[in-house]
């Protein structure tokens, strides 16, 4: 046990690292990829459950559980709930409280995962990995805590992450059986299915806590940091169009006009055209009408003559 006296972390900054090992072990696993090879559908699948899980968290954990930026059904909810879990983030009742708390506190100093306040690091992956953070705070999120499935889900998330694992390796024993001629073994598709997409994955997520708030364009004044980024929107369906969102969290959109691609939204279009989803919240004309004629760049950040600028405040979620 360590009886170093030298100036100790507050309580609430102290790394859970027993706690982290499994998120470390995934990253050390990728490794096996020298062992295991690399075919062309492992990385086709490999790409397929990146994206899907991926959109499970910028569409639901996101848009829908943090934001409430459309209306769905019980079932759908919990379906995707359930995937968003097999990305081995935590769960959607966990996140949505976390991420209002980001833009209740964004770049100030109660924001966990403010790359301004703290390390680029701790705001990459640093801050979840406390004993605090681990908490779930239930003020937040009331709305959410009217589901029993989903606190469920939420607190045993490790069920979706374990079945994902399986059903790659289990894919892969099949592939490798059935169709050997495809140059997949179980053990390659558990790697690339699994363990790479899933740490991919991971990265690109805090890449939106990090990065965006660090490296982009600035369309509209706001009081935070967030930044435009077309590259990470590619990667993150959407998400990079971090500077709009801060603006106008309210929206189902992030990019908010025809060239800022963004993925989730066009799967969100689609499930409503499918009677899937419904009060899809769109961008106010007013919004679009002010990106397009008030650009924010050269305008310092943070400062008080910004915060004073008549920016569209947006409350986040409500029950
Ligand atoms: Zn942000
Ligand atoms: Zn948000």
């Amino acid at each position: 046990m360590s009886t170093t006296t030298a100036s100790p972390l507050p309580w609430n900054r102290q790394i859970d690292w027993l706690g982290m090992v499994p998120f470390f072990a995934m990253h050390l696993g990728c490794l096996a990829v020298f062992w295991v090879g690399w075919s062309w559908t492992a990385f086709a699948v490999a790409f397929v459950v990146y994206a899907v899980r991926g959109m499970a968290l910028t569409g639901f954990y996101h848009r829908y559980f943090a934001h409430k930026a459309f209306q769905t059904s019980r079932w759908f909810q919990f379906l995707w709930a359930f995937i968003g879990c097999a990305a081995a983030q935590r769960g959607p009742i966990w996140w949505a409280a976390h991420h209002r708390d980001h833009h209740s506190h964004s770049d100030e100093p109660e924001d966990e995962h403010s790359p301004i306040q703290h390390t680029f690091l701790w705001s990459h992956m640093g801050w979840f990995m406390t004993e605090a953070n681990t908490q779930l705070r239930v003020k937040r999120v009331p709305d959410l805590m009217k589901f029993p499935e989903l606190v469920f889900i939420n607190k045993y998330d490790g069920i979706a992450v374990l079945t994902h694992g399986l059903l790659m390796y289990g894919l892969g024993w099949a592939l490798q059986t059935w169709a050997p001629q495809l140059g997949v073994t179980a053990w390659q598709m558990f790697v690339w299915g699994f363990l790479i997409s899933t740490v991919f994955l991971y990265h690109v997520t805090y890449c939106i806590n990090s990065l965006a708030h660090v490296l982009g364009s600035r369309r509209f004044i706001t009081t935070d940091h967030s930044r435009n980024n077309w590259l990470l929107a590619l990667f993150a369906f959407g998400e990079g169009w971090h500077n709009n969102h801060h603006y106008y969290p309210a929206s189902a959109r992030n990019g908010f006009y025809w060239w800022e691609v963004d993925v989730t939204y066009y799967m969100i279009w689609t499930f409503e055209k499918l009677g899937l989803v419904w009060n899809v919240k769109p961008v106010p004309e007013k919004v679009l009408e002010l990106g397009r004629t008030n650009p924010a760049h050269g305008i310092p950040l943070g400062t008080k003559a910004e915060a004073g600028q008549p920016t569209m405040q947006t409350p986040v979620a409500q029950s």
